[in-house]
């Protein structure tokens, strides 16, 4: 039985998730923390829990997502997990993080590229990897079938979906990605967004605007 701990970081209000089970054993998806008692929040939870994070894993790689990847990756020396078709996405970051006001950004090295169609494992839990482009060109999400519950990042809010208008972008792709892979998906599997609060699968099915 996993546990999803939701932190919400930096001024986009990114979703930091720490998931962990009943091993103690945890992953860490698109950390967004970029000061010191940011990250402290989050080192203060693994602590009080006695967890041990083992990977750090991202659905895709926009600054709001990995500004804190490289002092995790530092503090609990482990590794970075990221979609080959995000490299180029991480690249970029170092080139406009100055524009949003991060000017100490630190570029995390990838040390493992994840495709669809693998899982991620930790504890007793595995996640299916499946591919949901438009967003970013290779955003994926992360599926617990046993929790019923998805990690999807930028692509399927609730009532919204994310924007295409960044590099790599594209609308159609998006709304291909959505119906595809996360509709055909249960209707009471959780939905944990990259922002705001989570949703299901069947209420998005039946009232985002988007799909009318
Ligand atoms: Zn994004
Ligand atoms: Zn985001």
């Amino acid at each position: 039985m996993v546990q999803v701990q939701t932190f919400v970081f930096n001024p986009f209000s990114e979703n930091t998730y720490l998931l962990h089970d009943e091993t103690g054993e945890a992953i860490i998806i698109d950390p967004g923390c970029y000061d010191r008692s940011e990250l402290n929040e989050l080192v203060a939870y693994v602590d009080a829990h006695s967890l041990k994070p083992v990977q750090i894993v991202n659905t895709h790689a926009h600054i709001d997502h990995v500004l804190g990847v490289a002092a995790l990756k530092r503090k609990y020396g482990i590794p970075f997990a990221l979609h080959k078709l995000e490299e180029p996405v991480l690249k970029a970051v170092k080139s406009y993080a100055s524009n949003y006001g991060f000017s100490t950004f630190e570029e995390p090295e990838i040390d493992t590229f994840i495709r669809e169609g693998e899982t991620i494992e930790f504890g007793n839990t595995s996640l299916k990897i499946i591919f949901v482009p438009g967003h970013a060109p290779g955003h994926v999400a992360f599926v617990s079938d046993a929790d019923k519950l998805v990690i999807g990042g930028d692509v399927l809010f609730r009532m919204s979906i994310g924007r295409t208008d960044l590099p790599g972008g594209d609308h159609a792709t998006l709304l291909r990605s959505i119906r595809e892979q996360l509709f055909t998906l249960p209707d009471d599997y959780q939905v944990y967004a990259g922002h705001m609060e989570p949703t299901t699968i069947g209420f998005e099915k039946k009232h985002n605007p988007f799909f009318k």
